[in-house]
């Protein structure tokens, strides 16, 4: 870690260097050999530069540590008018003309069971605007991509049709900006700029709830671009009919086209989406940390994200591998290890027969065949990793008389888990899908 190398430091080179200089120094990265350190200004980068930087080279590469040592100035670390300045001369603007995010293109947005329609559909409207579905209205919890497919129709559009004039903007900044048009007696250009648009993009639709005025204005604005056949694309965190406070005019127009949700992704699609983030940023994350990141962070992808930008940073950070064991430390706020409702015996019964394809009733009896007794070991397993019922409890709860065979069972699973890769995947999803639908 850094203190190590601090420590080494102060051994190795000339005196004071590390006092004085080095430890003003934050590691940011290090990243295909090369540490970058944040210096806090100009000054310090210098001093170091000119005494000992390439003495602290050489000690980092001694130690199979870094090849390169970059001390850059300020970066996001620190505060300051000066970081923003350099900054800015680092970094082409990062939001484009037409307000669209970079990082949100079809290309980088992960396709699975929960939101295959919303894409679907989004593709089909991207390549056809104002003739596949007018308006597409996306719906669906925080987190999910409904801002991420309006910005891939956007460029879609942008980069297919040359020329095309694409608005995107959430309702609030609809709403403010015809707040100061008003205010300005600028509505004139207001309406040009938002009716004057071969594909308009609202997103979070609902916060157009109880402003009587801006919903009067986006009903012209909505009616002018549908007879122009021009392309409109709605998001919300509910369907249409549940949006309160929105007039009905206007709930009815939108459900004119398609109305389509994004549910919360499964474990697939969220491993695949955390494999994806990572490669797009040059990383590669052990299997079973992706893993672990996806069985512990069920609902929402920005969670899942940020997750993974935390564990990235840690791990630069401090130095230190990207494991499990590591993530559990880092992420020890994020994750709810804990279960937060009681979870029964019958519960864990349903579950797992559903799972397997049997009935209830089959774990419950004194069935032998290969399939169910292992199901019911999975059962009994699982009772005893998450609810409170002792051996015995659990036991009858399976018709056995004896608490042994659920001993039995339990062990079984465990061994079972430790050799067979598969069977430790089902017995986990279980685990975290039981954990995730209680409380
Ligand atoms: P919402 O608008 O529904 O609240 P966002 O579109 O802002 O959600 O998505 C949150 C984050 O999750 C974004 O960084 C987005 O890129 C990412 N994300 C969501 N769904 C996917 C997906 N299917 N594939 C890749 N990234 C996704
Ligand atoms: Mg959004």
């Amino acid at each position: 870690t850094w203190k190590d190398i601090l420590s080494i430091a102060r051994e190795k080179l000339p005196q004071g260097a590390t006092e004085i200089w080095l430890k003003t120094c934050l590691p940011i990265s290090l990243d295909r050999g090369k540490l970058v350190l944040d210096v806090p200004n100009v000054f310090v980068k210098e001093q170091i530069q000119s005494r000992f930087l390439s003495g602290l080279k050489d000690l980092v590469a001694d130690r199979g540590i870094a090849r390169e040592v970059e001390l850059v100035v300020g970066t996001e670390v620190r505060d300051g008018e000066q970081k923003r300045a350099e900054n800015a001369l680092k970094q082409p603007p990062p939001p484009n003309p037409d307000g669209l995010n970079p990082n949100y293109y079809f290309d980088t947005f992960v396709v699975g069971k929960s939101n295959r329609l919303a894409h679907a559909a989004s593709l089909a409207v991207a390549e056809s605007p104002g003739v596949a579905y007018n308006p597409l209205f996306i719906w669906g919890g925080v987190g999910l991509g409904k801002t991420h497919l309006m910005h891939a129709i956007g460029h879609y559009v942008l980069e297919h049709l040359p020329g095309a004039r694409v608005v995107y903007a959430s309702s609030e900044k609809f709403t403010n900006e015809l707040i100061s048009a008003i205010q300005n007696n600028k509505t004139q250009e207001f309406k040009a700029k938002f009716r004057n648009v071969d594909i308009l993009l609202i997103d979070d639709i609902q916060f157009l709830a109880n402003k009587e005025s801006t919903q009067e204005e986006f009903f012209h604005t909505f009616n002018s671009l549908h007879n122009a056949k021009r392309q409109i694309v709605l998001s919300s965190d509910r369907p249409p009919k549940e949006i309160q406070s929105i007039e009905q005019r206007l709930v009815s127009r939108f459900e004119w086209g398609l109305v389509t949700d994004i549910q919360p992704p499964d474990l697939e699609t969220r491993i695949a989406i955390l494999q994806k983030k990572a490669e797009f940023r040059g990383y590669d994350i052990p299997e079973d940390v992706v893993y672990f990141l996806a069985q512990n962070i069920p609902s929402n992808i920005r969670e899942l994200e940020g997750a993974l930008n935390r564990i990235i940073a840690c791990s630069q950070l401090n130095m230190e591998p990207i494991t499990v064991e590591n993530a559990t430390e880092w992420l020890k706020d994020i994750i709810k290890m804990q279960q937060q409702g009681p979870i029964s015996v019958d519960l864990i019964q349903d579950a797992v027969a559903s799972y397997f394809g049997f009935d209830v009733e089959d774990l419950k009896s004194s069935k032998r065949t290969a399939d169910i007794a292992l199901a019911r070991q999975v059962a009994m397993y699982l009772s005893r990793e998450l609810t409170e019922s002792s051996l015995q409890q659990i036991g009858i709860a399976f018709n056995k008389k004896d608490h042994t065979t659920v001993l039995h069972a339990c062990r079984k699973i465990e061994e079972m888990m430790k050799e067979d890769l598969k069977m430790k995947k089902i017995v986990d999803n279980l685990l975290s899908n039981l954990r995730s639908n209680s409380g």
